[in-house]
């Protein structure tokens, strides 16, 4: 079993596949994109799954796929079947804007993958082309239809931003009603490829709950999974739950158990370090991975306490499509 400095349990990383994306959303990145990684910068398959086999030999039993939108990614697909073989790997998860997803959902299936994060932060189709730059609505509703019909689990990310999805929030609980999925809302992070729209958080947890409940007083608090980032909780009635993600506030340092890889290879062991590896590297100038093993169990022997700490010594500007979400 991994752990680290502060004896939390290290068992789940996030794999950063690709910082490209066919979305812009306002929050992660510029209209006009961020400086994309040119191709030799980028892990190839190859690397993902060597650095995957040592961390799972190692002790990680959950991977997420993330990005950047790992759909568009051309080898994710061979890259996943060869993943999800690993021996000792419990759970595959990806999350994916749904743009490009709904064809590969029967391959996933096939490949063990059970639960999908999709990020969704508006019903309107106006207000969705306001956020991300693209008209993509349909095709994301689309892959919803598709992941349920096909019986995954879904969760759905919103991230909460005053003057542009408000609206939104009861709209999207609303979904909890007939939809067996969990739609959870997420405080926005300053992780936005150097835009400078963030001054101040104006939505935390708090205000996004009190929201809720003006228009559903009976919701109730469910207890929340092991390691869970989301504040979790039920309408009666609803088929579906909603979660609140308290990303900027931080609320849920204590229990970290994930640490995540970007699509450069480095590794961070906390969202808001600049991180304190670079492993592609490390395994370009090494075939031994006694010795990447090594490099990456030191790492996790210096982690930052919290969110807070990782963030008084540096400050992150990146996009969170170079780190994963
Ligand atoms: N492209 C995929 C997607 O959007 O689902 C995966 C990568 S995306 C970076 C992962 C998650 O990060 C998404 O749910 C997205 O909403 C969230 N995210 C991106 N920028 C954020 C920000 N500034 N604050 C909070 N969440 C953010
Ligand atoms: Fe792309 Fe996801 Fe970032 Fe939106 S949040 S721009 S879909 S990587």
């Amino acid at each position: 079993m991994l752990t680290d400095n502060h004896n939390r349990t290290i068992n789940y990383l996030r794999l950063a596949v690709t910082d490209r994306c066919n979305l812009r959303c306002f929050y992660c990145m510029p209209e006009e994109g961020i400086n994309w990684l040119s191709r030799p910068e980028l892990m190839t398959a190859e690397e993902m799954l060597r650095v995957c086999t040592i961390l799972v030999k190692a002790g990680i039993e959950k991977i997420r796929i993330t990005g950047g939108e790992p759909f568009v990614r051309k080898d994710i697909m061979p890259f996943l079947t060869d993943l999800s073989k690993l021996p000792g790997l419990k759970e595959l998860t990806i999350t994916t804007n749904g743009v490009l997803t709904a064809p590969h959902i029967p391959d996933l299936k096939k490949l063990g993958v059970r639960s999908v994060n999709l990020s969704l932060d508006t019903l309107d189709r106006n207000r969705f082309f306001a956020i991300t730059h693209r008209d993509e609505l349909p095709a994301v509703l689309d892959t919803l239809d598709q992941l349920l019909h096909h019986g995954m689990e879904v969760k759905m990310n919103a991230v909460v931003m005053e003057g542009k999805n408000i609206s939104d929030i009861i709209p999207l609980v609303q979904l909890t009603k007939d939809m067996p999925l969990s739609v959870r809302f997420i405080e926005e992070m300053p992780f936005n490829g150097g835009d400078k729209h963030y001054t101040k958080l104006q939505w935390d947890h708090v205000r996004i709950l009190e929201t809720i409940k003006e228009q559903f007083p009976a919701i109730e608090k469910i207890p929340d999974a092991d390691y869970s980032t989301s504040y979790n909780y039920h309408i009666p009635g609803h088929k579906g739950t909603v979660g609140i993600i308290a990303a900027y506030t931080r609320s849920f340092c204590g229990t970290c158990n994930r640490i995540r890889i970007t699509p450069s290879g480095t590794l961070k062991t906390c969202l808001y370090d600049n991180g304190v590896l670079n492993i592609k590297d490390l395994m370009r100038s090494s075939n031994d991975d006694t010795a990447v093993q090594a490099a990456l169990l030191s790492a996790l022997g210096k982690r930052a306490k919290d969110g807070w700490e990782a963030e008084s010594k540096t400050t992150v500007h990146e996009s969170m499509a170079s780190i994963g979400g």
